[in-house]
């Protein structure tokens, strides 16, 4: 019978980092149900390229858990400026759009910049609580113009999920709020290049963003690879692991998505599984290509319009030129669900012939290598629902003493450094 003092369900940064805190101090294991560690945050090689599970840059603003990662990474890592961009009304502008229009059309430009000002002379543009719902808020922060051209058609791709009931909690940390100035400057006259939280990024030199977890993982004694829990039963202390068996614990951390935690567990209550089944979340399915004679230096960019069945596209080639053989490219291109299955052959012709239109690509024939992942649970939905279900869901994870931790354990959008914070923080509470 295999017993530990701690069970973490999830070898992604969230669960490696807490085992590496608890590294020495506690018996743990970590079971992840997949053959390799680092959940979203892995890398596929295929035919001579490696490719992640879309875009992976870290954006690393703590000092505790920079060192750590940096120092994991033992100088496989370079830091980045960023070249992101927006491909709107047949034009490319520089990210963010609100602060950089002056690759729009004079038109487009007038009706943003007056809407902006319009918007900002009411006096109400403050960010607001976050039950503000995205369609409302846009409209009063950005004013008509940013939200029609931008704002409104990026984030009901990105989402899939109506704006007018997709609240607002996740906008600080990701959307940038320029002043009147930089909105003006941004479309007449300078680039606005400090805004965003991703003005510079850090990726690693070799190995993609796989290296970090691989790196995590290797100094990990507890880590079980192909352990997939399907029941927990809290109180009795106990995981059922799929062809294994038993797992006794005295405490769990879970980082899977909590909708699935919850159900698999037995003794969660009744009032607490109903909260859970209100979770939502989209579905992304990314399209990595590996190309030849792709001359483009930029990083990545946002497609806001119908003609694009994407949302983003990015060149992982121009964050580390280790990535491909030599004189090829790639990219990862980005598509969102409700949750539907993708057609993926007419999504792949319709791919080729928008990365045609914006000229990130010539010719079909240049594409020499595919492959696409899909990310079942990618975006999480804040909504009425979600903020009503989180306080039930934690009331009963804390009167278990169990943590649910991570971007889906947690249920929230998040990033990988905050997976490796919350990792950390979750052991230190579990050794007071
Ligand atoms: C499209 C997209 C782009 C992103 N881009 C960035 C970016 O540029 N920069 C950035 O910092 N962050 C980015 N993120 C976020 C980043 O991927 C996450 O914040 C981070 O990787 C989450 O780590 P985690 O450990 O919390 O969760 P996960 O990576 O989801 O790890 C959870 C682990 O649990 C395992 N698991 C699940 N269920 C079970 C079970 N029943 N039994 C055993 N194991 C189980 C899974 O296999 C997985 O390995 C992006 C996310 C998405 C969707």
């Amino acid at each position: 019978m295999l017993k530990t003092d701690v069970l973490i369900i999830g070898g992604g940064l969230a669960g490696l980092a807490a085992a590496k805190a608890l590294e020495g101090k506690k018996d743990y294991i970590i079971a992840e149900r997949e053959n390799r560690p680092g959940g979203l945050a892995a890398t596929v090689k295929k035919g001579g390229f490696h490719f992640d599970y879309s875009g992976h840059l870290l954006h690393l603003r703590w000092p505790r858990t920079s060192k750590l990662i940096l120092d994991a990474l033992a100088g496989n890592c370079r830091r980045i400026k960023r070249d992101a961009r927006i491909y709107a009304h047949k034009s490319w502008t520089p990210y963010p759009f609100q602060a950089n229009l002056s690759g729009m059309p004079a038109k487009v430009k007038a009706e943003c910049v007056s809407g902006f000002l319009k918007a900002y002379n009411t006096g109400e543009t403050g960010p607001g609580d976050g039950s503000e719902v995205f369609s409302r808020w846009t409209r009063r922060v950005f004013g008509g113009g940013i939200s029609r051209h931008f704002m409104l058609p990026y984030n009901a791709k990105l989402w899939q999920y109506p704006l007018e009931r997709l609240t607002t909690e996740w906008c600080a940390p990701f959307v940038p709020m320029p002043r009147p100035e930089e909105v003006i400057e941004g479309a007449y006259g300078k680039k606005s290049e400090g805004l965003g939280y991703n003005t510079v990024f850090h990726y690693p030199k070799r190995g993609g963003i796989g290296a970090l977890a691989n790196a995590l993982a290797m100094k990990s004694g507890g880590l079980r690879l192909g352990l997939q829990v399907e029941s927990v039963n809290i109180k009795e202390g106990v995981a059922n692991v799929r062809h294994f068996g038993p797992i006794h614990f005295k405490r769990l951390i879970n980082t899977s998505p909590l909708n699935d935690f919850v159900a698999m567990t037995e003794d969660a209550p009744a009032a607490v599984k109903r909260a859970a089944a209100r979770l939502r979340h989209n579905t992304v399915y990314v399209l990595n290509l590996g190309a030849r004679g792709v001359r483009q230096d930029m990083h990545w960019g946002y497609f806001p319009g119908p003609e694009f069945p994407f949302y983003r596209a990015g060149l992982a080639s121009n964050f580390s030129k280790e990535l491909t053989p030599d004189g090829c490219a790639s990219f990862y291109i980005e598509l969102a669900t409700a949750g539907a299955a993708l057609d993926l052959a007419s999504a792949e012709t319709a791919v080729i012939k928008g990365l045609k239109a914006c000229g990130l690509l010539q010719r079909a024939s240049q594409v020499v290598e595919k492959l696409w992942l899909k990310i079942p649970c990618a975006y999480v939905i804040y909504n009425r629902e979600r903020a009503e279900a989180l306080p039930v869901i934690n009331a009963w994870l804390k009167s278990k003493k169990t943590q649910s931790i991570g971007r889906y354990g947690a249920w929230k959008y998040s990033f990988m450094e905050e997976s490796v914070k919350e990792g950390l923080e979750a052991a230190a509470r579990l050794m007071k």
